[in-house]
């Protein structure tokens, strides 16, 4: 019987041990970071089950439900990548998801300063291309938040761009039909038509809201339309997860405290988020519950927000993700206008502590992203950015400097920003970065691996202070040498 057969390169297959700065190795050096230590230590592979991936990326598990609706549960199997060669025999297609298959996305491009290194996701997705091509013999199709690096490269024979859902099935069709087209431009689908996954997700990951209205312009526009999942399909996800024994649920959104928003200036919904964290809570088996993302500004409109859902989960010190971007007003208002709203553009350096102080308070570790190299940003709009990240210094946080690259509104403008083009302040703003994360990493792995095995604990926490002291000495050396 053909198969369509789904899975995902090591760096997404991994739980990372359930510590969310573990994920930040996907962007690392292979020539720094052992592959021994990032296979075994950091980012195991998740279990096999008869050659199916017990737990599986989320995207990859919304594709895997989508195709089982249009061509039944027996024609589409979710591969353990290690046990490709279990359905060789059967595969009619094979499908990935990749999220920064050449590692040139901002995070992992920043992570290796324009030195040229080889990142984990690139390596770990080039070896599952080497596998596949060795073992199967059917064509490759991408999709997924990386499939665009992929458009005018000859390494798969499909990409996918944009949301599976609503077209996907339909262009598998036409690709299992002989269709040679190579990229397919996918339409987003309504709430009504996003299927609820049929099969576990890595870290118990379920999506809560698909976009953000925030609209900031350099964002990938495909981001922009703000969809709520209705709170039953969100709990039904939850439960499957809990099922197969995910104790936590790790709810996505772009800005969680915008699930269910209506406000045109951006004020949260309090009770309709309170509710649905209170709700997944009561669902059984489930321990703990987070999120991916939330905004600032929200974290400030809405303090209690925070401080409910703390008390409701009971989750010590996690990880979330929100953008800080710039600490120049000035660019805020240019680029990304609504991203302060409630509150004003010029009121943002002050919004961003206030935020950060507020989650340190309930134990929230945000790991926040800032842009280098937007079009326009002159030398005192960095400085703006420096002073900003002094001033969060004594607050426990990840500040990630990223490298612009164009995207969304600004995709025509502006260069990709590298390290070559950087300004001395801007390599000042690296450093004071880096030399607060690597404190923070320190710190952070200690506490992070409490509940786990001592010796994991120690080794773990060994690795990453002495990997830190030689990341600083490195860059320290390598920003001199720029400077000069
Ligand atoms: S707030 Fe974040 S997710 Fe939303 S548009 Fe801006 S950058 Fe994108």
């Amino acid at each position: 019987m053909e198969r369509i057969i789904l899975t995902a390169d090591h760096s997404l297959m991994t739980e990372f041990r359930n510590i969310s700065l573990f994920g930040f190795f996907s962007c690392s050096p292979v020539q720094y970071v052992p592959e021994l230590f990032y296979d075994r230590l950091f980012a195991p592979l998740v279990p096999a089950d008869n050659g199916n991936a017990r737990y599986a990326q989320y995207g990859l598990r919304k594709v895997e439900a989508s195709l089982i609706k249009a061509f039944g549960r027996k024609s589409v199997v979710v591969a353990h990548p290690r046990y490709l060669s279990y359905f060789a025999d059967d595969a009619s297609i094979i499908g990935l998801t990749v999220m920064d298959p050449l590692g040139i996305g901002p995070v992992t491009s920043s992570f290796a300063f324009g030195t040229g290194l080889t990142p984990y996701n690139r390596k770990k997705f080039m070896d599952l291309l080497k596998t596949i091509r060795k073992k199967i013999r059917c064509r490759v199709i991408a999709g997924g938040g990386g499939a665009w690096q992929l458009v005018d490269k000859d390494l798969v024979d499909h990409v996918l761009v944009g949301e599976f859902e609503k077209d996907g099935p339909e262009v598998i069709k036409d690709i299992m039909d002989g269709c040679n087209r190579k990229v397919f431009k996918l339409e987003p689908p309504e709430p009504e038509e996003i299927p609820p996954i049929v099969g576990p997700s890595i870290n118990g990951l379920v999506e809560v809201s698909r976009g953000c209205p925030r609209k900031c312009n350099f964002c990938d526009p495909t981001t922009h339309r703000k969809r709520d999942i209705p709170i039953e399909q969100i709990l039904k996800e939850v439960r499957l997860n809990a099922r197969y024994g995910q104790k936590s649920a790790w709810l996505h959104a772009e800005d969680i405290l915008l699930y269910r928003c209506e406000s045109k200036n951006f004020e949260p919904n309090k009770d309709a988020v309170i509710e649905l964290f209170k709700e997944v809570m009561k669902v059984k088996g489930v321990k703990s519950a987070g999120t991916t993302h939330c905004s600032l500004a929200g974290v400030v409109a809405a303090p209690e927000i925070i401080e409910k859902v703390t008390e409701i989960t009971g989750k010590g010190w996690h990880g979330v993700q929100p953008g800080i971007e710039t600490g120049s007003p000035k660019l805020i208002k240019k680029y990304m206008k609504n991203k302060p709203k409630p509150f004003s553009a010029e009121e943002w350096p002050e919004i961003v502590e206030e935020a950060i102080s507020i989650l340190n308070r309930y134990k929230w570790l945000p790991a926040c992203t800032l842009i280098l190299g937007l079009p326009g940003e002159t030398e005192d709009d960095v400085l703006d950015t420096i002073r900003l990240v002094e001033r969060l210094d004594r607050f426990h946080c990840v500040l990630a400097p990223l490298f612009y690259v164009p995207l969304g509104a600004l995709r025509t403008k502006g260069k990709m920003f590298s390290i070559k083009s950087a300004s001395p302040e801007h390599l000042r703003l690296i450093y004071e970065c880096w030399k607060h994360n690597l404190r923070e990493f320190s710190q952070g792995v200690w506490k992070g691996t409490s509940e786990m095995n001592p010796l994991f604990r120690i080794i773990s926490s060994l690795l990453v202070k002495i990997g830190s002291r030689e990341i600083l000495r490195r860059l320290e050396k390598y920003l001199e040498k720029c400077a000069s």
